[in-house]
Order: structure tokens, then C-alpha cells, then sequence
């Protein structure tokens, strides 16, 4: 057995197929000099448009200002809440504070680890307190959230509905796209990301003309006509070199998010016929699942074990890399005390935090790489 090490996300094979045509684009950008919001940040947002059905795109500076724009394009602002998820990145809460709006959790569904719309309803019942004014779900590793059951409430509600797609590019439900399944939606374009930048990008979309209007113009200082200003907005406009960047790599995404679910799907047989798997409690293993009525694009394959930190150390002794997304609920996060929540709230989401690891998956991981993980985490258990 080869002893080479197995990292959780190794971007160099990429680079090595796509370097030559990526670097003449960005040489391009470069002589042309217009390195910021040029021809290929609109290239970039139409070509976006075109291929997902998606009716209004911007790019912006990165996913966490996308999840800003998606909102403040909205009008969410002081005075409002926002129902969300505890179980994802910083950013899903961080960017509600940062339009002036409370975040309202609500806990999880336990087998898609995303927003359950029973919990969310839940909330609706009991809230006091600001007005709830919006729902982001989260299409965490890659899944869509159940979209038939939050759209129904937000119908229900008069809610509007705000999708932190940041790692879902190219994912669906009942064959709508991610960025075209909410009021408004945010992409995170992180070198990490499914779709990715050679630095810092991301993209917020809008169903409605008016307000992807105005994501456009929040996104340079809310200015309409140069240097007279509508109302305050930020500067978070896209670097034209990162736009040159994912109009190539536009082209892979559908290819790439196929070889990842070919790898996720790979996974299963393998784990299952190691005879590990079954259910947290009982100390097995737990697989993941895609809901048929969506595509997932799998940006993480994520097993669930009760002695998780024993298996990512087993790992790491074998070179193996794996990753906690998240370790932390946002709930509990020292930055968001005055939320005023406590640990034992969202049992399904600390359950899930307590139990959940990340194993290594790209397009370009090689089977025989992907027979070391499972081995690995099989003479674990044996
Ligand atoms: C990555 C991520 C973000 C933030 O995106 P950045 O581009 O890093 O700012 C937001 N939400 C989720 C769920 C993410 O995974």
C-alpha cells in the first residue's frame, strides 16, 4: 500500500489542467488593463444567467458580501429577523448582523443537516420580537434544502426567501438551478468552493429586476451615476482577473459536480460493503444521502460517528486528510452571545457538529486514493 499522503482538497491537479488557459486569460485582463468590474465580470454574470436560468446575477467580492447584498437589495434592515440555521459557516449569521437584522435559529433537519422547515415553523409559531421578514436556508455540502416545504411556508407567511448557495454551484430541486430557487441567493466563488477563484469572489442573484438593480448598485457605494450616491451601500465589486478565472472554469463546473457525485457515489459502495455503516447511535458509521427530488453536487462527503475525533486522528496517523464543517454551532459561538441562546437548544444541530467529518473529495481524486480513505476508516472500526 502506497503510504502518500491523501489531503482533504488538493487544488494543484486543477491548476495543472487548466494553468496555461487560465494564466493567457488573466495576461489578457492584465494588458488590458481594466482590473476591476471589466468586460468579463459582465461575461462572467451573463454567461451565469444563461446556463442556470437565473434571472439576475452580480458579481461581488466574496460570499459573505453576496449574502449582504442578497439581503440589503431586499431592504432586510434594522428592525428585522431572519430565520436561519446554527449548523453552517460564520458568514450565514455575520451577514444578517451586518444589514442591521437579528438572526432567528432554527435547528436543523437530522438527515440533510440543513434548515428544517418543521423547526422553522416552529419559530414562526413562537416568536416575539422583531419581524421576521426572511428565511435563508443553507444548501449545506452541496444539497438543496427541502424547498417544497420552506417555499410553502414563506408562501404561507409572507416571508421572503434569501439561499446561502456559497456551496451548491450547479445543485437543483425539482430541476431548478441554486441562485434561482429563492428571492435572492449567494455564491461564494472561495478557492475551496466547488466553483472557485484564485482568491476571494462571489456572486449574489435576484428574481426581480428592481432588486438586482439595486444589488448592483449597493455593490459599488450605491452609486447609480459616477460619484453621485442613492443611498449607502459598500464596495464590494469583482476583481476582473477572478472573473477571467471562473468563465473558464464555467465551462468544467457540470463536468467537475458529475465526477464528484461518480466519487461520493463510490464512497457509499465501498463503506457499505466494509460493513461499517448504519446508525450513529448503534456506533457505526452514517452515510449521507441525496433527497431525489434535488441533484446534489456534493462540494463535501460528510460521515457521521459518535468517536469522530478518534477516526480523524486515525486518519491524520495514515496522512489522510478530513475536516469538521463545523465544529462550533453558531448558537454557541462566543461572537454571538448576545443572542442570547444556550447549548441544548438546537439538539440536532450539536448532535451534528459533535458527530460529523469531512473526507477527502474532487474531481480529480483518484481511486486509488479514495480505496486508502476507506480502508482506513475501515481497520478503524474492525
Ligand atoms: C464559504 C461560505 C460562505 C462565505 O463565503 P466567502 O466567499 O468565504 O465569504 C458563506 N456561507 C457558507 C455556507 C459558506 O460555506
Amino acid at each position: 500500500m502506497s503510504s502518500e499522503a491523501v489531503p482533504v482538497l488538493d487544488l494543484s491537479r486543477q491548476y495543472a489542467a487548466l494553468g496555461a488557459e487560465i494564466q493567457a486569460a488573466v495576461a489578457d485582463v492584465c494588458s488590458a488593463g481594466r482590473f476591476v468590474l471589466g468586460q468579463e465580470v459582465r461575461a462572467f454574470e451573463q454567461a451565469v444567467e444563461r446556463d442556470y436560468r437565473i434571472t439576475g446575477a452580480i458579481g461581488c467580492a466574496s460570499g459573505t458580501d453576496a449574502l449582504w447584498l442578497a439581503m440589503a437589495a431586499l431592504g432586510i434592515g434594522p428592525g428585522d429577523a431572519v430565520i436561519t440555521t446554527p449548523f453552517s459557516f460564520f458568514a450565514t449569521a455575520s451577514s444578517i448582523l451586518r444589514v442591521g437584522a437579528t438572526p432567528v435559529f432554527a435547528d436543523i433537519d437530522p438527515v440533510s443537516m440543513n434548515l428544517s422547515a418543521s423547526s422553522v415553523a416552529e419559530v414562526l409559531r413562537e416568536h416575539t420580537g422583531d419581524r421576521i421578514r426572511a428565511i435563508l436556508p443553507v444548501h449545506l455540502y452541496g444539497q438543496c434544502a427541502d424547498w417544497d416545504a420552506l417555499s410553502a411556508l414563506a408562501a404561507e407567511h409572507g416571508l421572503t426567501l434569501v439561499e446561502d448557495a456559497a456551496q451548491a454551484f450547479g445543485a437543483s430541486w425539482r430541476g431548478v438551478y441554486a441562485g434561482a430557487l429563492g428571492d435572492t441567493a449567494a455564491f461564494s466563488f472561495y478557492p475551496t468552493k466547488n466553483l472557485s477563484a484564485w482568491g476571494d469572489a462571489g456572486m449574489t442573484t435576484a428574481r426581480d429586476a428592481a432588486v438586482a438593480e439595486r444589488a448592483t448598485a449597493l455593490r459599488a457605494h450605491g452609486m447609480r451615476r459616477r460619484y453621485y450616491h442613492d443611498e449607502v451601500g459598500w464596495n464590494s465589486r469583482l476583481d476582473t482577473v477572478q472573473a477571467a478565472v471562473l468563465l473558464i472554469k464555467l465551462k468544467h463546473i457540470a463536468h467537475w459536480n458529475q465526477q464528484r457525485a461518480r466519487v461520493a457515489a463510490r464512497y457509499t459502495d465501498l463503506l457499505t460493503a466494509a460493513g461499517i455503516t448504519g446508525s450513529v447511535r448503534d456506533g457505526a458509521v452514517l452515510l449521507p444521502t441525496a433527497d431525489p427530488r434535488g441533484t446534489h453536487v456534493w462540494h463535501q462527503y460528510v460521515i457521521r460517528t459518535l468517536r469522530r475525533d478518534d477516526l480523524r486522528a486515525h486518519l491524520a496517523e495514515r496522512k489522510i486528510g478530513s475536516e469538521i464543517y463545523y465544529p462550533l454551532c453558531l448558537h454557541q459561538q462566543d461572537a454571538l452571545e448576545h443572542l442570547g441562546y444556550k447549548t441544548g437548544q438546537f439538539p440536532e444541530s450539536e448532535k451534528a457538529a459533535a458527530t460529523v467529518l469531512a473526507l477527502p473529495i474532487y474531481p480529480e481524486l483518484r481511486e486509488d486514493e479514495q480505496d486508502r480513505v476507506v480502508e482506513a476508516i475501515a481497520s478503524f472500526f474492525r
